[in-house]
């Protein structure tokens, strides 16, 4: 595996491996990996001919008063892991590099980027759309992988390139939990071991909130809403941000579920938020 950190490098290489016929798979990632980056990191490997995975915690999707200074960086552990699941290239791209004074142009998918964590995390979107954009204009990739667990990053990711016809197919990924049902998270790691048992609470909601819909061929989404809550309500230690249910391909709001839906929540644990989601098919 070799560690590129020049843009101008990386593009280089993509050309060449193109020139080639090579699939280039792409994983890009904020660092910190877990077993839910190295679920999409093999699915990678197992589809192209050549491995690129990225490490860089974005500037630009954190909001002033969130975590960006105190994002975990554990370059050598994430180098192994990267290593050890077949990554052929480590793109680990610098702030100064990526953003250079005078950086003045920013992609918007603007719906999808409204609802949901975006109602509170204003110009998040915006800054992943922005940087998932140039880090394909680097990698060139013929397939780029995405969680569910960010489900509507995937979703602002696929409008994006079909919007702007970006020749890259993108695969959206399960989630990936502990045994407990916690949906892993770079994040997890700032959690107390309190606040992990009570963090549990979030995905045995989301399944109240599935079991209630699978239950009925109709149903209110405020029934729906209040078999969550009342899962997260006994749960000591959460605040709930948002708890919703929405229609899963433009993830607005639904009054009643009588198909597929999306139900999405963000819950503070302590000082931690944390984001989680079912997706329901129904028909
Ligand atoms: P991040 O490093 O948090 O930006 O995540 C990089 C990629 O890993 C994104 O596509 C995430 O959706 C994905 N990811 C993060 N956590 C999980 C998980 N628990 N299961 C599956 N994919 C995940």
């Amino acid at each position: 595996m070799i560690i590129v950190r020049s843009l101008q490098k990386m593009q280089a290489l993509a050309i060449k491996w193109q020139k080639q016929g090579r699939s280039i798979g792409f994983v890009p990632t904020m660092g910190s990996l877990h077993q839910g980056h190295v679920s999409l990191i093999k699915k990678a490997r197992r589809d192209n001919s050549v491995l690129a995975a990225s490490l860089f915690v974005n500037p630009s999707q954190f909001g002033p008063k969130e975590d960006l200074a105190q994002y975990p960086r554990p370059f050598f552990r994430d180098k192994r892991i990267c290593r050890e699941n077949g990554v052929d290239v480590l793109f680990c791209p610098r702030e100064q590099e990526m953003y250079p004074k005078g950086f003045n142009t920013w992609i918007s998918v603007d719906d999808l980027s409204k609802p949901l964590c975006g109602a509170f995390r204003p110009k998040h979107f915006r800054g992943v759309a922005t940087v998932v954009a140039k880090l394909f204009q680097l990698v060139l990739p013929t397939r780029a992988y995405f969680g569910q667990k960010d489900f509507q990053q995937l979703r602002v990711i696929e409008r994006m390139v079909q919007d702007l016809h970006l020749p890259v197919k993108i695969v959206g990924c399960p989630i990936v939990r502990e045994q407990s049902g916690l949906a892993l998270s770079s994040r997890n790691s700032y959690l107390t071991r309190a606040q992990r048992l009570a963090a549990v609470n979030i995905y045995s909601a989301l399944r109240a909130a599935e079991e209630v819909i699978k239950s009925k061929s109709y149903v209110s989404e405020r029934e729906v809403r209040r078999a969550a809550e009342v899962v997260l309500r006994k749960a000591r230690g959460l605040r709930i941000q948002y708890l919703s249910v929405v229609e899963p391909s433009t993830l607005k709001p639904l009054t009643r579920v009588t198909g597929n839906a999306l139900v999405a929540a963000a819950v503070f644990a302590g000082k931690t938020r944390l984001i989680d989601n079912v997706l329901i098919r129904k028909s």
